[in-house]
């Protein structure tokens, strides 16, 4: 069977590997140069699969009227402008704020992260993988009581998962991570999850690009596609920009925060917005003061991972267009904040700025499976956990394209929970 994956982020690359792994014939097309030169380039590095809460929860209205009008919230939200693409996903987003909604999102996001958790394991054992992974676990630690009262109340229904999260006071948050010192007389607790992981997503699909490779499956980069085509509600050619027309038996879309921008084309859009976030990395060779343990920075929605001699500090969201353009002033408030956490880390003298866009859901679950256009499937929507889900997700987009038997239930997981 002739594959052809359209975008080579982590998403795609995990999706390729796995067709390929399957015997399938893959083409692989992106236009970058490279495999992970978008959102999966400079992320916070998290597999959380224990932290997999979604952004739309009961406690979601009390946080927007806490950031609201303050210029280093965590959230930048323009409500002035006149994007219809993103009012109609905020109306979708605030109907997934009720407590059962909340609740049957987190157990489909679950589902999906927790499968993932276990494909990364298995490829990188098999595989030899190399990507600055820690293993180190994932500490979330909280300055605000009703936060942190919020976050015990979430743990008796993540541990009724199965997810191993621990409650942690002060101390024992310092005790795992000594970098907390600096912060230790205002935290008032932490939820543990010794579980989860850290790593560079960017080396990782790298890496897994080459095993692909190996397997026969080809890559295209430099090479932006132009178009979907569809006769009689089935896929016809994936168009080039170029003018090329590919043909397969199926295509796959991992195109990230551009995927409906390409489905439109076919007769139906996707309910993906990007939420652009930033990162730093900074070096800390020859300073002792940087967190091995992966860190989740609860009041200012930041994340800290370590990948060898490198810090990596992520955050924020700006819910504002498809534009990855770096905004100085946000973009400080990372390093800011980063340097006020851990002044020991790093000399902070010459940090490298990114900003990539999340491809976000209005629920928080990604988007696989088919549609409504035969021989075209879905794998993307992974929003702020897609190096989380990624080889997971890949693994099952793989037997459901190949007609297999997946290793969990999609249901619930494809584009028809949104009425298309
Ligand atoms: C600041 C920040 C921090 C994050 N931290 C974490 C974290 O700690 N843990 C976690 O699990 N996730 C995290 N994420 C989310 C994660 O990075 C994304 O969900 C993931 O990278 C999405 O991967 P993707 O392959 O779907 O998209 P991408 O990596 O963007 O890949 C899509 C590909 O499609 C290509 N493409 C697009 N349009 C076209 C076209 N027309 N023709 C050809 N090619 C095209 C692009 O070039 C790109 O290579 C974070 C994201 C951000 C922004």
């Amino acid at each position: 069977m002739r594959v052809i994956v359209l975008g080579a982020g982590v998403v795609g690359v995990s999706a390729a590997y796995a067709l390929a792994r399957r015997g399938a014939e893959v083409l692989v097309v992106d236009r970058r140069e490279a495999p992970a030169m978008e959102t999966s380039f400079a992320n916070g590095g998290q597999i959380s699969a224990c932290h997999v809460t979604p952004w739309a929860t009961p406690n979601t209205p009390h946080q927007l009227a806490k950031w609201f009008g303050h210029a280093d919230a965590p959230l930048y939200l323009p409500f002035w402008k006149p994007d219809v693409d993103l009012w109609r996903w905020g109306l979708l987003f605030l109907s997934n704020t009720s407590a059962t909604k909340s609740c049957r999102n987190l157990e489909r996001a679950l589902r999906v992260a927790l499968h993932s958790r276990g494909v990364i394991k298995r490829w990188r054992e098999e595989l030899g993988l190399a990507y600055d992974h820690l293993e180190r676990g994932i500490l979330n630690f909280y300055r605000d009581p009703r936060e942190f009262d919020a976050a015990i109340r979430a743990n008796a229904a993540m541990n009724a998962h199965g997810l191993d999260r621990a409650a942690k006071t002060p101390d024992e948050c310092v005790a795992l991570e000594p970098a907390l010192a600096t912060v230790h007389p205002r935290l008032v607790g932490g939820i543990y999850s010794p579980s989860d992981e850290s790593g560079d997503a960017f080396l990782f699909t790298q890496a897994l690009a080459k095993k692909a490779e190996e397997l026969g499956a080809v890559f295209r980069f430099d090479t932006p596609v132009a178009a979907l085509e569809a006769d009689n509600a089935t896929l016809s050619a994936v168009r080039l920009e170029n003018g090329e027309r590919l043909t397969c038996d199926a295509a796959v879309v991992a195109l990230g925060s551009f995927s409906g921008k390409l489905t439109r084309g076919v007769g139906f859009g996707l309910p993906i917005y990007p939420a652009k976030g930033y990162s730093i990395t900074v070096s800390t060779a020859g300073h002792d003061g940087a967190p091995t343990v992966s860190l989740i920075d609860d009041e200012n929605k930041m994340v800290f991972s370590r990948f060898g001699e490198r810090l990596r500090a992520a955050g924020t969201a700006e819910l504002n267009g498809w534009s990855d353009a770096i905004d100085q002033r946000r973009a400080d408030v990372i390093l800011n904040k980063t340097r006020a956490l851990f002044p020991d880390a790093s000399d902070y003298a010459e940090p490298n700025f990114w900003a990539g866009l999340r491809p976000s859901t209005p629920d928080s679950a990604p988007i696989l499976g088919k549609t409504p256009v035969k021989g075209l499937w879905l794998d993307t929507g992974h929003g702020t956990l897609g190096w989380t889900m990624a080889a997971g997700s890949g693994d099952v987009i793989a037997d459901a394209v190949l007609g297999l038997p997946t290793a969990i239930d999609m249901d619930g997981l494809g584009m028809d929970r949104f009425g298309r």
